[in-house]
């Protein structure tokens, strides 16, 4: 999956700097009271969105359109295997369709809401299930001759805008942040980025205030659903704390990385490699060709597994051919993923330290014996985590240092001029009550 990236300095932000001047410019000369800011209780927290809408949005069209297969809209409760009696589809055709998947694990997330598409031929044989992930992206399981499904994934042209939210720090950062909209896990990656800065419990103070840019991704006019922290700042009685994100990694003003290194193995001690990541890998137990997207290491049944890196719990679960499996969000690019364990000792939506102890490695789902596996994904694909480049705390090279002050000059601009605007807002929207 290519992440179609807006460049740092596009006509898109220049027209959002523009906005925002301009209407602090007519702010200025229009009449406002602010003391109605201080004397309209909640009103002194918003959320503002400084950009909705692309200048000119990409000619592209979510993928999903012309579709002629049965739909099924996943209500709550339903999962693949209820899916598929009511639609009359054996059990066998799961098990094949769920191995399919277990180098990918997107039917593991079949949310409310989420469709699917179901191809069935005349004499009822499931010739393709397909996945609407969201509106960008879709997954299909395409029956082949041997009766086993292949996965593909397709992917519409993407591309980011950014939202600004500000807000005033009033009891903990977490409840600051949800006051202003902000989600659970953006909130999480923000503290975790900022307190490699200053000690939140000790440093934080009623009247300080945040400000973050939240890139979303969006598809044509619609939102996939994914977003990125894009800039953070936090302003205390002395000084501001800066988080810029640039090529995947997060720095300070400086350009100092504020993301601590991985580690390279997910274990304190060296196993031995058993399988190692391969595109195209003839399985030991199907022997068949698939894909291996990970490193299996020999790890007895309740060996410690640590997290690589910093970062939240993405997702936990247990899968008929994966096991009992770990998700990690490290923010940026990278995630990392661990199956086959024994014990997950993490809740979903937790926050992690590099090194911290996750789970007992095991031999759960289907594996020849105990053993861990070990996914390193950089945005969004799975790639060698004994070769990738692994983040390490270095600051900005110097050859890319002009590019880094050129994204940090604006995204401060942003968050200043953002900041101004939504009080002005704020004086606005009081005259409504
Ligand atoms: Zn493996």
């Amino acid at each position: 999956m290519i992440f179609n990236r807006v460049p740092f300095f596009t006509s898109l932000h220049k027209v959002l700097l523009v906005i925002v001047c301009l209407m602090l410019a007519l702010a200025a000369i229009a009449p406002s009271d602010p003391t109605a800011i201080t004397l309209t209780p909640g009103l002194s927290v918003s959320t503002d969105k400084a950009v909705n809408e692309p200048l000119s949005p990409p000619e592209n069209k979510p993928a999903l359109q012309d579709e002629t297969k049965a739909q099924w809209l996943v209500k709550p409760g339903d999962n693949l295997s209820y899916i598929f009696q009511q639609n009359g589809i054996p059990a066998s055709v799961l098990h094949n369709v769920m191995q399919a998947d277990t180098q990918y694990l997107d039917l593991e997330t079949l949310q409310p809401g989420v469709r699917l598409g179901l191809d069935l031929t005349d004499d009822g044989t499931l010739a393709q299930l397909t996945l609407y992930r969201d509106p960008a992206r879709k997954i299909t399981y395409t029956r082949q001759i041997d009766g086993t499904y292949q996965h593909q994934e397709q992917q519409a042209k993407t591309y980011w805008v950014s939202e600004v939210y500000r807000g005033d720090i009033k009891g903990s950062f977490y409840l600051s942040a949800r006051g202003v909209g902000l989600e659970q896990s953006q909130i999480a990656l923000i503290s975790q980025l900022l307190s490699y800065q200053l000690n939140f419990r000790r440093d934080l103070r009623a009247g300080d205030h945040f400000t973050a840019v939240i890139g979303r991704e969006m598809t044509g006019q619609v939102e996939t659903g994914q977003t990125r922290i894009e800039s953070v700042s936090l302003q205390r009685r002395q000084r501001t704390h800066y988080v810029f994100q640039f090529k995947g990694h997060y720095y300070d003003e400086k350009g100092e990385s504020i993301t601590p290194a991985f580690l390279r193995w997910p274990t304190s001690k060296r196993y031995r490699i058993s399988s190692a990541f391969n595109k195209n890998r003839l399985h030991p137990i199907t022997k068949r060709r698939a894909p291996h997207h990970g490193v299996d290491l020999a790890t007895p049944t309740g060996t410690p597994i640590l997290s690589t890196g910093d970062g939240v719990v993405a997702r936990i679960g247990n899968h008929p051919f994966a096991g009992k499996y770990i998700d990690i969000d490290h923010g940026g690019s990278y995630k990392t993923r661990y199956l086959h364990l024994s014990r997950i000792q993490v809740k979903r939506g937790s926050q992690v330290k590099r090194g911290q102890r996750i789970a007992l490695s095991g031999n759960t789902g289907r594996s020849t014996g105990p053993h861990l596996h070990f996914e390193l994904h950089i945005d969004g694909r799975p790639v060698n985590p004994v070769t990738a480049k692994i983040p390490t705390a270095a600051a900005i090279k110097p050859q890319d240092m002009a590019e880094f002050s050129a994204l940090r000059e604006q995204k401060m601009a942003v968050m200043e001029q953002a900041a101004s605007m939504s009080e002005l807002q704020t004086a606005e929207n009081s005259r409504d009550f």
